[in-house]
Protein backbone atom coordinates (compact mmCIF):
# COMPACT_ATOMS: atom_id res chain seq x y z
CA UNK A 1 0.00 0.00 0.00
CA UNK A 2 1.45 3.50 -0.70
CA UNK A 3 1.90 5.84 1.80
CA UNK A 4 2.16 9.02 -0.36
CA UNK A 5 -1.10 10.21 -0.88
CA UNK A 6 -0.09 11.61 -4.00
CA UNK A 7 0.81 8.48 -5.71
CA UNK A 8 -2.77 6.86 -3.82
CA UNK A 9 -4.59 9.31 -5.55
CA UNK A 10 -2.94 8.79 -8.83
CA UNK A 11 -3.43 4.76 -8.53
CA UNK A 12 -7.17 5.35 -7.51
CA UNK A 13 -7.50 7.26 -11.20
CA UNK A 14 -5.40 4.48 -13.36
CA UNK A 15 -7.54 1.93 -11.63
CA UNK A 16 -10.13 0.32 -14.21
CA UNK A 17 -13.52 0.69 -11.95
CA UNK A 18 -14.75 -2.70 -11.16
CA UNK A 19 -18.21 -1.84 -11.72
CA UNK A 20 -20.06 -1.90 -14.96
CA UNK A 21 -21.44 0.93 -17.27
CA UNK A 22 -25.36 -0.26 -16.73
CA UNK A 23 -27.27 -0.56 -19.15
CA UNK A 24 -24.71 -0.69 -21.77
CA UNK A 25 -22.71 -3.39 -20.42
CA UNK A 26 -23.92 -6.47 -18.91
CA UNK A 27 -22.42 -8.97 -16.57
CA UNK A 28 -21.02 -12.21 -18.32
CA UNK A 29 -22.69 -15.05 -17.42
CA UNK A 30 -21.16 -18.76 -16.62
CA UNK A 31 -21.81 -21.72 -18.53
CA UNK A 32 -24.23 -23.27 -16.40
CA UNK A 33 -26.05 -20.13 -15.52
CA UNK A 34 -29.59 -20.21 -14.96
CA UNK A 35 -31.86 -17.01 -15.97
CA UNK A 36 -35.10 -16.26 -16.31
CA UNK A 37 -37.40 -18.98 -17.98
CA UNK A 38 -38.78 -19.47 -21.56
CA UNK A 39 -41.77 -21.22 -22.72
CA UNK A 40 -42.54 -22.82 -25.84
CA UNK A 41 -46.23 -22.43 -25.69
CA UNK A 42 -46.77 -24.70 -28.38
CA UNK A 43 -45.62 -27.77 -26.79
CA UNK A 44 -46.82 -26.81 -23.48
CA UNK A 45 -49.38 -29.65 -22.07
CA UNK A 46 -50.70 -28.07 -19.11
CA UNK A 47 -49.63 -30.68 -17.12
CA UNK A 48 -49.06 -28.16 -14.02
CA UNK A 49 -45.96 -30.09 -12.93
CA UNK A 50 -44.01 -26.99 -13.15
CA UNK A 51 -46.01 -25.76 -11.04
CA UNK A 52 -46.60 -28.39 -8.36
CA UNK A 53 -42.88 -28.91 -7.87
CA UNK A 54 -41.72 -25.24 -7.40
CA UNK A 55 -40.24 -24.65 -4.27
CA UNK A 56 -41.40 -21.04 -3.60
CA UNK A 57 -45.20 -21.03 -5.07
CA UNK A 58 -43.23 -19.40 -7.97
CA UNK A 59 -45.61 -20.73 -10.77
CA UNK A 60 -49.35 -20.10 -10.93
CA UNK A 61 -51.31 -21.47 -14.05
CA UNK A 62 -53.48 -19.14 -15.64
CA UNK A 63 -55.87 -19.31 -18.65
CA UNK A 64 -54.04 -18.46 -21.79
CA UNK A 65 -55.54 -18.06 -25.38
CA UNK A 66 -54.14 -20.52 -27.82
CA UNK A 67 -54.56 -21.47 -31.84
CA UNK A 68 -56.44 -24.14 -29.81
CA UNK A 69 -58.99 -22.40 -27.63
CA UNK A 70 -58.00 -21.26 -23.95
CA UNK A 71 -55.55 -23.23 -22.15
CA UNK A 72 -53.81 -22.91 -18.49
CA UNK A 73 -50.25 -22.39 -18.82
CA UNK A 74 -47.37 -21.17 -16.48
CA UNK A 75 -47.41 -17.86 -15.36
CA UNK A 76 -44.31 -17.35 -13.24
CA UNK A 77 -43.22 -14.50 -10.90
CA UNK A 78 -39.46 -13.60 -11.72
CA UNK A 79 -38.91 -11.63 -7.92
CA UNK A 80 -40.26 -15.40 -6.09
CA UNK A 81 -38.18 -17.51 -8.39
CA UNK A 82 -34.88 -19.02 -6.85
CA UNK A 83 -33.51 -20.39 -10.76
CA UNK A 84 -33.08 -23.92 -8.99
CA UNK A 85 -33.94 -25.35 -12.57
CA UNK A 86 -37.02 -27.93 -10.65
CA UNK A 87 -39.62 -26.86 -13.00
CA UNK A 88 -37.53 -27.45 -15.93
CA UNK A 89 -36.39 -31.17 -15.12
CA UNK A 90 -39.85 -31.77 -14.15
CA UNK A 91 -41.44 -30.58 -17.86
CA UNK A 92 -42.42 -33.99 -19.10
CA UNK A 93 -42.24 -31.88 -22.93
CA UNK A 94 -39.09 -29.97 -22.57
CA UNK A 95 -41.14 -26.73 -23.17
CA UNK A 96 -39.98 -24.93 -20.11
CA UNK A 97 -36.20 -24.61 -20.08
CA UNK A 98 -33.84 -21.65 -18.08
CA UNK A 99 -32.07 -19.61 -20.21
CA UNK A 100 -29.12 -17.23 -20.09
CA UNK A 101 -31.13 -14.46 -19.28
CA UNK A 102 -30.21 -12.69 -16.62
CA UNK A 103 -31.94 -9.50 -17.12
CA UNK A 104 -34.12 -8.96 -13.76
CA UNK A 105 -33.83 -4.95 -13.68
CA UNK A 106 -36.73 -3.55 -13.02
CA UNK A 107 -38.87 -0.17 -11.98
CA UNK A 108 -42.24 -1.51 -11.23
CA UNK A 109 -42.18 -4.58 -9.19
CA UNK A 110 -45.14 -5.88 -10.54
CA UNK A 111 -43.25 -6.34 -14.24
CA UNK A 112 -41.51 -9.45 -12.48
CA UNK A 113 -44.66 -11.11 -13.36
CA UNK A 114 -44.43 -13.12 -16.47
CA UNK A 115 -47.60 -14.51 -18.22
CA UNK A 116 -47.09 -17.18 -20.87
CA UNK A 117 -47.37 -15.06 -23.75
CA UNK A 118 -44.32 -13.25 -22.32
CA UNK A 119 -42.09 -16.12 -21.52
CA UNK A 120 -42.42 -17.56 -25.32
S1 LIG B 1 -36.61 -22.25 -11.26
FE1 LIG B 1 -37.26 -23.16 -9.30
S2 LIG B 1 -38.13 -21.45 -8.15
FE2 LIG B 1 -38.00 -20.79 -10.29
S3 LIG B 1 -40.02 -21.26 -11.16
FE3 LIG B 1 -38.68 -23.02 -11.57
S4 LIG B 1 -39.04 -24.43 -9.84
FE4 LIG B 1 -39.81 -22.42 -9.24
S1 LIG C 1 -44.53 -25.96 -18.83
FE1 LIG C 1 -44.13 -28.18 -18.88
S2 LIG C 1 -44.49 -28.85 -16.74
FE2 LIG C 1 -45.42 -26.81 -16.96
S3 LIG C 1 -47.56 -27.17 -17.52
FE3 LIG C 1 -46.43 -26.95 -19.46
S4 LIG C 1 -45.87 -29.05 -20.00
FE4 LIG C 1 -46.42 -29.10 -17.85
Amino acid sequence: MAKNPVVKVAREILRTPSTLEFPEQKESTTDNYRGIEKLDMKTCISCSSCALICPNSTITMVDTETERGTKKMPEINLERCLFCGLCEEVCPTGCLTLTKNSDLERCDRREFIKRPEELD
